[in-house]
């Protein structure tokens, strides 16, 4: 997925929950990020970055890798995408 950064231009995109991004684009740094990520005949084929909060919310409370299912659940609709750029600068993540 690309999108636009007012930052970064044209860049890699991500889904993260709504409250990451809040304070990413606020330039807060954010940390205890939960990984959910989906698998397809052993690859992963698709991650999402959430807060522990909404993760909690869902039950996840810890990373998570998850068999790819026929439709994603519901509260993959809610997250939102996010600079990959962005994400790295304000997350631990690399
Ligand atoms: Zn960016």
């Amino acid at each position: 997925m690309m999108i636009k950064c007012d930052e970064h231009g044209f860049s890699n995109g991500l889904l993260v929950s709504p409250d990451i991004k809040e304070q990413i684009q606020n330039s807060m740094h954010y940390t205890n990020i939960i990984t959910i990520d989906y698998e397809y005949k052993g690859d992963v084929v698709d991650s999402f970055y959430l807060s522990e909060c909404f993760a909690q919310k869902y039950g996840f409370f810890c990373n998570k890798i998850l068999t790819l299912p026929d439709d994603y659940p519901e509260w993959v609709s809610k997250l939102a995408p996010l600079c990959e750029k962005c994400f790295q600068k304000f997350t631990n993540f690399r």
